[in-house]
């Protein structure tokens, strides 16, 4: 998910855990989930944001009287805009700080160029300036990524090791940081988008999306011993395996769905049309038009992964 429509609010600041906090860019408890993992010597950041959020998260960094360069480490689940896309602005007021992105990832950081047309290709051209920034997002210089890949271990101090879990399906490149002997794990979009505020999942297909993958990290994540997931899109969650559960049902239900519907319309507009009410109904303040591009976008990542468009 993404910050769409919001006009810019109240960055919110939750405390989550005895050492990690939620910076909610706009304050709206229901969209973005930048984390900070606030250690003895190292401070890690995970998944800041779109290019609209370098200000906020500033913000929400300065409230907890941490100066940016005491952030040692920006953590990218996946190079997808919304997570990544004011990763470049940052860096200047962040010094210290390395940027860890799966292999997959780097080149995408360091020219941004593909990761603005495949966001175009899934919510055209200008809803993708208006939800990610469009064109103005600042590469990542090459000397401050470090390569990750599945089962790394990532240092942050004392009971903080995270391990990298590969994590395909949303994204190609998609890693999710395990916390074992917290038995947490920061999920990126690996298990969709969850709203607190009307206990539902949202899914986050656009292309290229690969459900089979998709599924079968889920699988993976499922055989994990966690307690708390913590979503990208939004904050922390104690049950994980039911909703692991759920998350698959619904990916099978839509790709169903789709399928069928595709047969009998060929219109993605008309399929839209057809599911926006049920889909506003999961964040009702979102607004609508947004909603309608994001099921599209939706659609269209099934589509494509099933060889129909
Ligand atoms: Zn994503």
């Amino acid at each position: 998910m993404t910050q769409e429509d919001d006009e810019a609010t109240m960055v919110n600041v939750i405390k989550t855990d005895s050492d990690i906090y939620i910076i909610d860019p706009n304050g709206s408890g229901r969209g973005t989930s930048v984390y900070l993992i606030v250690g003895r010597d190292e401070i890690a950041l995970i998944d800041p944001g779109s290019s609209f959020f370098t200000n906020y998260v500033l913000e929400g960094i300065e409230r907890l009287n941490i100066d940016p360069t005491d952030i040692t480490h920006i953590l990218l689940t996946h190079v997808h805009l919304d997570h990544c896309g004011n990763v470049g602005a940052l860096l200047p007021k962040m010094s210290n700080a390395d940027v860890f992105v799966h292999e997959r990832g780097v080149k995408h950081l360091i020219n941004p160029s593909k990761l603005v047309k495949s966001a175009k290709q899934g919510w055209g051209d200008e809803a993708t300036k208006k939800v990610y920034g469009g064109d103005e997002i600042i590469p990542v210089p090459e000397n401050r990524i470090i390569a990750i890949k599945e089962g790394d271990i990532i240092d942050i101090g004392e009971g903080n090791d995270l391990r990298v879990i590969y994590a395909p399906g949303h994204a190609s490149h998609q890693v999710c940081f395990f916390n074992e002997s917290r038995k947490s794990l920061f999920a990126g979009d690996a298990a969709q988008t969850y709203n607190p505020l009307t206990d539902r999942l949202i899914l986050n297909t656009p292309p290229p999306f690969n459900l089979d993958l998709s599924v079968k990290t889920i699988e993976r994540l499922m055989d994990l011993e966690i307690d708390v997931l913590y979503f990208a899109h939004f904050g922390p969650y104690i049950y994980p395996k039911r909703i692991l559960k759920a998350v698959l049902e619904e990916l099978d239900d839509f790709g169903e769905w789709v399928k069928n519907e595709w047969i009998k319309s060929k219109n993605i507009d008309e399929m839209a049309d057809k599911r926006i009410d049920e889909w506003v109904r999961l964040i009702p303040d979102a607004d609508p038009s947004f909603m309608h591009q994001r099921l599209r976008s939706n659609i269209i990542g099934y589509l494509t992964y099933f060889g129909l468009m």
